[in-house]
């Protein structure tokens, strides 16, 4: 059933492609392995998979040593408490999706300087208006970048975004858009220690949208893996 959903899903991403004229080799798909096993994570990732997302620290740090993680990467894509960072840098994510405050991007760059090593992010921005939603507020974004680019170890690589829970696709569209002409206009910046290369946006309810709009990194949960059961 995973390698069904699959190759569905890759049709579905070079359909959206062809619309807009872009090329399918672009986008990078990101399987949201959140609640499910070891073992359903390796299925996916021995069918092509290359990238596998989390958002909690202690649950993947749980799974991943029964992972086969040879060749694969890994992406933080939860929020990130500032007592989680050391645990998380032990995890070596390729990128973290979900920078969006000054004080965890500094605590995150004090752990990367003790253990001399770098580490990729993306700021994560609030395009829905939700109070309830993480990001960085788009009119404080600009101050934000400019504040965390003078961190020696952290690297921006882009920006990411959950765009609103809404059947109403214009609202869906707009969240996007709205990221995209934020990614565009800090590119023209071009900002020291700052390469506006990843716009991370696209769930599996919305990620054709998202591919339209500009995505090159689409996260994909429920659509590869079936619904999610939370434990208590
Ligand atoms: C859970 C999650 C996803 C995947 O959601 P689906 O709707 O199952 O595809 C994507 N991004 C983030 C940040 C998530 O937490």
């Amino acid at each position: 059933m995973i390698q069904d959903n699959i190759e569905r899903v890759y049709k579905q991403i070079e359909e959206a492609c062809k619309r807009v004229g872009r090329d399918p080799d672009d986008i990078k798909l990101i399987a949201v392995t959140k609640t499910h096993s070891a073992a359903k994570i390796n299925e996916a990732l021995s069918f092509g998979i290359k990238s596998f997302g989390e958002n909690k620290i202690q649950e993947i740090e749980e799974k991943m040593p029964d992972i086969n993680r040879q060749g694969k990467e890994f992406h933080f894509i939860g929020h990130l408490q500032s007592n989680k960072i050391n645990k998380l840098i032990e995890l070596e994510p390729v990128l973290i999706h979900s920078i969006e405050k000054y004080s965890t991007a500094e605590r995150l760059n004090k752990s990367l300087l003790r253990r001399g090593l770098t580490q990729d992010v993306l700021i994560e921005v609030n395009t829905s208006g939700e109070k309830s939603k993480n990001g960085v507020d788009p009119d404080d974004l600009n101050d934000l970048i400019k504040m965390i680019s003078e961190l020696s170890n952290v690297h921006i690589r882009g920006l990411m975004t959950i765009g609103t829970l809404t059947d109403d696709s214009d609202e869906i569209r707009r969240c996007f858009r709205q990221l995209r002409d934020l990614f565009q206009a800090l590119k023209a910046q071009s900002i020291d220690n700052v390469e506006m290369k990843y716009l991370s946006m696209g769930m599996s309810g919305d990620f054709e949208i998202a591919i339209e709009e500009g995505s090159n990194l689409i996260r994909l949960g429920s659509i590869i893996f079936g619904q999610r059961h939370y434990e208590k």
